[in-house]
């Protein structure tokens, strides 16, 4: 044999009997087969075997029986992207002439998707309002499929009262998609919304996470998760998956697997930074409201209480339940945009960025024009500013945030 032909057909055995923390990682886009009635028979659906990398390796397989025992799922796809998950649940589950519900506070870039790709394809949406049933309940049309879900919605953190909406969306035969990515698996679990109450349980049909922010939890990996525990739903989205050409990197999911073992720790830790944050700045003379729902007065948050710190009582909630490390304060009005921009600029320790879920704190301030098309009423008047914290101190956090504000305040 040449050289190139023993250097490339080498006699490799992977090791057995090493068991370590972390799994092996395993990256191919070939993957070998024994003999032509093998290439024939193998499966990838059910995950009896591997036929193609773009069809699932050692290493995404396992990711995914991670994640569903993560959320409480039973089937999962892998995607590049949070947003590449919810657009594949829609592109799996929907098609033209079906109609879509998204909740008003929904993760933005998901309404734009609506907006642009799924109208392109015949698929209509509109918008309702979360904290509202019969908002919900006006909005479903004959043509309606699909409803989709947020816990808490994105940016404005109102609570919605996701059970009475998953079982009003139920009754009207329609499927249930939850973007997941806020609870994590961790606040609440999606596949069995209110635990012990019936025999089976009131779950969504389909679950998705942006692994970008927790599971991740670096700041540097994208990707998502479309779960379900619908074999029909769970057929739909493999086949989709597929014919779209959807697929993630080996390293990457390494990665994810590799911050897994901690993400109950991170996110614990970051909630409880986020909740001294707000209990610390709440009454500062420029906050005009605080939006987290675990915060008495902030939109939805006996509907977190419920759902997220079930059992506890009004008064002790705020040091109960389970909340992912995200608050927004909206600021007085009588500030310039300006202002509050020179505010985000002057941090220190939040630096200026999209996302969340990772090691530092970012701070982004919204504009209402970019979140809805009208203020609610329930949202005070005044400039809203997004905070993700991260592992720091929190009392370094807070000192970062007091003396911003502080440079704000007028003599
Ligand atoms: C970040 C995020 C997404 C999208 O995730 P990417 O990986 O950034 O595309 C979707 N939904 C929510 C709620 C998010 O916060």
């Amino acid at each position: 044999m040449g050289r190139n032909t023993d250097l490339i057909q080498h006699p490799y055995q992977p090791p057995a009997e090493f068991e370590a923390p972390q799994p092996g990682v395993y990256k191919a886009s070939t993957v070998f087969f024994p003999n032509v009635a093998a290439m024939r028979q193998r499966d990838w659906k059910n995950k009896s075997g591997y036929t193609y990398g773009l069809h699932g390796t050692p290493t995404t397989f396992l990711l995914e029986e991670r994640l569903c025992t993560l959320e409480g799922g039973l089937h999962a796809v892998l995607v590049p992207s949070g947003l590449a998950a919810i657009a594949q649940a829609n592109l799996a589950l929907l098609q033209a002439g079906d109609h879509v519900l998204i909740p008003a506070n929904a993760y933005g870039p998901g309404k734009v998707l609506a907006q642009g790709e799924l109208n392109r394809f015949g698929i209509t949406h509109s918008f309702y309002d979360p904290l509202s049933l019969p908002s919900l309940e006006q909005a479903i049309t004959p043509a309606t499929r699909m409803v989709w879900l947020e816990a808490p919605g994105s940016v404005t953190m109102e609570f919605p009262d996701l059970p009475a909406l998953v079982r009003l969306a139920q009754s009207r035969g329609l499927i249930t998609a939850l973007d997941n990515t806020w609870g994590a698996g961790l606040a609440f679990n999606p596949f069995d919304l209110v635990p012990g109450t019936a025999q089976t349980p009131l779950s969504v049909d389909v679950s998705v996470h942006a692994l970008t922010k927790y599971p991740s939890g670096g700041g540097d990996v994208l990707m998502g998760s479309v779960m379900t525990r619908r074999d029909d739903l769970a057929q739909a989205l493999k086949l989709s998956h597929m014919r779209l050409g959807l697929g993630v990197a080996g390293n990457d999911a390494e990665a994810i697997l590799r911050a897994l073992p901690s993400i109950a720790m991170r996110y614990d830790r970051q909630d409880q930074t986020a909740r001294a944050m707000v209990q610390a700045l709440h009454d500062h003379p420029l906050v005009r409201q605080v939006l987290h729902p675990a915060w008495p007065d902030s939109p939805g948050h006996a509907h977190w209480r419920s759902l997220c710190a079930p059992g506890s009582m009004p008064e002790t909630a705020w040091q109960q339940g389970r909340a992912a490390g995200l608050f927004s304060l909206i600021l007085d009005p009588s500030l310039s945009s300006a202002e509050v921009d020179a505010f985000c600029d002057g941090l220190k320790l939040h630096r200026l960025g999209y996302s969340w879920g990772g090691p530092m704190s970012l701070v982004v301030p919204y504009a209402w024009g970019a979140l809805r098309t009208q203020r609610p009423a329930h949202l005070h008047d005044g400039h809203l500013v997004r905070f993700s914290t991260g592992l720091e101190d929190a009392q370094d956090l807070i000192d970062d945030l007091r003396s911003g504000l502080d440079a704000l305040r007028r003599p």
